[in-house]
């Protein structure tokens, strides 16, 4: 499109969009023509298709139909937020002259457009374009130069609430700590895009990853973009903050300046985060325990959604961000767990809060769009009205003796600027419109010209209507109106037949004639020209005083941004603490007892999802587990507990629930059990369900291996790791030593924290070996023949599996089933003269194997009979290495 040719055959507007096209190749390109964008060429078919518009065509281009489709530009939001959740990116070309001004220049002119801003899912605004309830991240990554592939920065904001984030990354963690912030795009430079050892993490993220240029990525130019945009000399007030981390928060703040080109969000100082200050959850354990959507992607059924009991946007976002990424500091999750305990304690108090937080605004967002120049009247009448609610808040704890964390949150409430919403209370009106362009927003007694000038525009309307009816009295034609249209302005309009009236000799003098019609004829008169002038002039002047007063306003907030930040954040953690208060009061959860230990014990643990669905669907409710995984003995490894039972038994949901409950805890929750100590679990593991990964390649039990893989080779004293039914997919001996390798291996090498559902039975003879492993099982009754699951969890094994009775409850037929007893009954007598309890006794323990330390009573070998006899520190370096030759002739 952009080649010489082409740009010589283009007429002059096709030429600007060209021009314009050809500096956003990336983007749908959004063509400003009056009340329409419009798309051409290539934009125009992929718009076409994705929102099922009708594509037609605009004149002609080197002998071929130029393609085009346009929107509207008062619904462009909702084509928008297609275009964009369909992965385009698009950017919006304003006409930026008067068309009068291009006229000027000469008649072949075209009016000046410019792109005014670029949308991409990581900068978006709009309140139909954001779900409330969640963060809209943009992230930036940058890699530390000179220290391989290890040291990452990542930096994440969010510019329609003002959040702004780093933190360094380890690779082993990289993914792990994107996933958990969630971000809806990551810009990285061209380079670290086409680095062969990140294509497997980006391969993960998919589309939401794009590509820059590397001089946004700079670090050498990074401090000076950051003091740029915070307007502050020296980064020195900000903290101390790694070359890679401020490479990546310059080029967040470069890709924000490129999108939103002259407009400046209102971002809040970046916030470092301790590397490794969260719960490690991999990848593959966030999405199957369905912590922020289920695996089919649904909001409902996630963990996120049983929780949620905030009231307002930025709480709902808050308690997101916590759930996401849980503590390790036993302190800061105590503090949160205070503030959970008091307000439950208080509960009036946290009821009353409740109520008025209902009526909060999104004061940052709302804060983003004025600062962009994109808000409205009724974006300030949310900031006035979310001070209000905010101060309204305050005063409601206001003798009471809040723990730390809600007495910050208060605090911060009150550095709300008094004079800033008394300012907009006694400017904006009570109804707002949501455009300033047509004014209207400020109250009347405010500005006493605007009050005289709107008196006078309406005042001129009354004599209008006066005049209609003195005028249809001198001319004796009852049927005549004075009416208005955007070419005549005010005329007067008679039927043709009543015309004569107003054209005889008499009404000469009064009446000019302006139009005929093929039924009307149009009038006017001095008086009337007169009044219609005095009219829009006042009109005129009433607007331009609103815009001003518009101006100063939103200069005033926009001045205010900090405060107005950090007070929406302190309602955000009040609603939260609130939130979980009402949780645990209507769920019947318990505060948490967390430190540093490695215990691990829950009474009475349920799983919160699974409990609110048995109770919404009325069935029987949910049975409450123990589960204890302490080291005992006072030693420092956690249990295993292998929990064997049938399908249907509730394995899954009794791993999963303990998981569930240790994320809660770490994240200041209370939790859904009758009482639990947890020792902070610094990184959690989970091979559970069959997450098929085909459309990569990967078959159910590649899947299943490369998972087990990671943990094995990760898990650490700290960890919790919970796995189900590992070996399933394979045939059945396989998998019985697979799993059987890995008990062992997570016994004497990870020594964590586990939990471990099979149906392999043979696996209940390692606890005869394996001290730290202890048998548990589903307890089932039998009744006629049918198994009935009581979904408790016991010491012991499983006797059997069911897996017939089960297949029977499912509807297999009768035949089949009557077969399959037959078959097992013939395999469980093979089972009894070659029992796997033999092997017990006949293979010597994996840990013997792998250990590989000399036993305690062998002799000592020569080298080591030499290495025992010297002293180091009394060596010159000569005879070192006179040493370490005579230790390779005894070899
Ligand atoms: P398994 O993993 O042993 O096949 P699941 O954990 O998938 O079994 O549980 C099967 C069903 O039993 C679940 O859908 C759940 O509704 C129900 N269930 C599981 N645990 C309990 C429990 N403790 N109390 C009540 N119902 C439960």
């Amino acid at each position: 499109l952009a080649s010489p040719e082409s740009r010589a055959a283009a007429t002059p507007m096709m030429e600007q969009f060209i021009e314009i096209k050809a500096a956003n190749q990336d983007c749908l390109l959004f063509y400003r023509m009056g009340d329409f964008y419009e798309l051409f060429f290539d934009d125009a078919v992929q718009a076409a298709k994705t929102l099922g518009i009708t594509l037609t065509k605009r004149g002609q281009h080197l002998g071929k139909d130029i393609p085009m489709c346009g929107v509207p530009v008062h619904t462009a939001d909702d084509y928008l937020q297609k275009l964009i959740a369909h992965g385009h990116r698009v950017a919006v070309c304003e006409q930026t002259e008067d068309p009068a001004e291009a006229r000027k220049r000469g008649s072949k002119s075209v009016v000046r457009r410019d792109v005014v801003r670029l949308v991409t899912p990581g900068t978006l605004t709009e309140e139909k374009l954001l779900s409330p309830s969640e963060s809209n991240f943009l992230m930036a990554l940058a890699r530390v130069k000179g220290m391989g592939d290890e040291g990452y920065a990542l930096a994440w904001l969010d510019i329609s609430t003002g959040a702004f984030r780093l933190v360094e990354s380890a690779g082993g963690r990289l993914l792990a700590d994107i996933m958990r912030i969630d971000p809806k795009e990551i810009i990285v430079s061209d380079q670290l895009f086409h680095d062969d050892a990140l294509r497997p993490v980006f391969d993960t993220l998919g589309r939401i990853v794009t590509p820059q240029p590397a001089v946004l990525f700079d670090s050498g130019s990074a401090e000076g973009r950051i003091t740029r945009f915070y307007g502050v000399s020296t980064l020195d007030g900000f903290g101390a903050f790694s070359r890679a981390e401020l490479a990546a928060a310059a080029a967040a703040i470069a890709y924000i300046e490129k999108t939103q080109l002259s407009e400046r969000p209102p971002l809040a100082r970046p916030e470092r985060e301790t590397s490794g200050s969260t719960l490690f959850i991999d990848p593959a354990t966030r999405g199957n325990l369905e912590l922020l959507r289920t695996l089919s992607g649904q909001r409902d059924g996630s963990l996120l959604k049983a929780l949620d009991r905030t009231v307002t946007g930025g709480g709902s976002r808050l308690l997101a961000e916590r759930l996401m990424s849980p503590l390790l500091d036993t302190d800061a999750i105590n503090r949160r767990l205070e503030s959970v305990g008091w307000m439950l304690a208080e509960s009036d108090l946290s009821d009353g809060a409740r109520e008025a937080l209902k009526s909060l605004p999104d004061m940052p967002r709302a804060l983003s769009r004025l600062a962009l120049n994109r808000g409205g009247p009724r974006d300030m009448g949310s900031i006035r009205q979310a001070m209000e609610s905010a101060s309204m808040l305050r005063r409601l704890f206001s003798d009471s003796a809040a723990p730390e964390e809600i007495a910050e949150a208060l605090a911060a409430i009150g550095e709300l600027p008094p004079k800033l919403c008394a300012l907009l209370d006694a400017a904006l009106g009570d109804e707002l419109p949501l455009l300033r362009r047509d004014g209207g927003f400020v109250r009347a007694g405010y500005h006493e010209e605007l009050d005289e000038m709107r008196a006078l525009r309406d005042q001129s309307r009354k004599v209008i209507a006066g005049l209609q009816q003195k005028y249809a009295e001198d001319t004796s034609v009852k049927s005549l109106k004075i009416k208005h249209n955007n070419v005549l302005g005010y005329f007067i309009e008679v039927t043709a037949g009543n015309a004569g009236a107003l054209t005889d000799d008499a009404a000469k003098a009064t009446f000019i004639h302006r139009q005929t019609m093929a039924n009307a004829m149009r009038f006017t008169t001095t008086e009337l020209a007169d009044l219609e002038s005095r009219i829009a002039n006042a009109a005129d002047r009433a607007l331009t005083i609103e815009n001003e007063i518009y101006d100063r306003l939103s200069a005033a907030i926009v001045e205010a941004s900090d405060l107005i930040i950090a007070a929406a954040h302190a309602t955000s953690v009040i609603d939260v603490s609130a939130a979980l208060a009402a949780l645990a009061e209507e769920q019947g959860y318990c505060r948490p007892v967390v430190d540093d230990s490695v215990t691990f014990s829950i009474t009475a643990g349920r799983h919160p999802v699974v409990e609110q669905a048995l109770r919404r669907q009325a069935a029987d409710p949910f049975v409450a587990n123990d589960c204890d995984l302490s080291p005992s003995d006072g030693r420092d490894d956690g249990a295993i507990w292998l929990l064997t039972g049938p399908n249907m038994g509730g394995k899954s949901t009794f791993l999963r629930q303990n998981a569930l409950i240790a994320i809660m805890a770490q994240m200041g929750s209370f939790v859904p059990a009758g009482g639990a100590h947890i020792g902070v679990v610094d990184r959690l593991f989970s091979r559970v369900g069959a997450s098929d990964d085909l459309a990569r390649g990967r078959s159910t039990f590649m899947v299943e291996m490369v998972e087990t893989a990671a943990i094995l080779n990760q898990a650490g004293p700290r960890s919790l790791v919970i796995l189900d039914e590992i070996g399933r997919g394979t045939a059945t001996f396989d998998g019985l030593s697979i799993a059987w390798a890995a008990i062992e291996h997570l016994h004497e090498v990870n020594r964590c924290r586990s939990l471990f559902a099979t149906h392999f039975h043979e696996l209940t003879a390692l606890s005869e070996k394996l001290v730290r492993l202890f048998n548990a099982t589903m307890r089932v009754k039998e009744w006629e023949g049918d198994v009935i699951f009581l979904h408790e969890v016991g010491p012991g094994a499983a006797d059997r599996s069911y897996g017939i009775q089960v297949a029977r409850l499912a509807g297999l037929p009768a035949s089949v089933v009557e077969r399959a007893r037959q078959v097992l009954s013939q395999l469980e007598e093979g089972e009894r003269t070659n029992p796997a309890h033999k092997l017990i006794d006949d293979l010597p323990l994996f840990a013997a194997e792998i250990r590989q330390k000399p036993a305690q009573n062998a002799e000592p070998s020569a080298v080591e009979e030499a290495l025992a006899h010297v002293n180091p520190d009394n060596m010159t370096p000569r005879e070192a290495l006179e040493f370490i030759y005579a230790l390779r002739a005894k070899l």
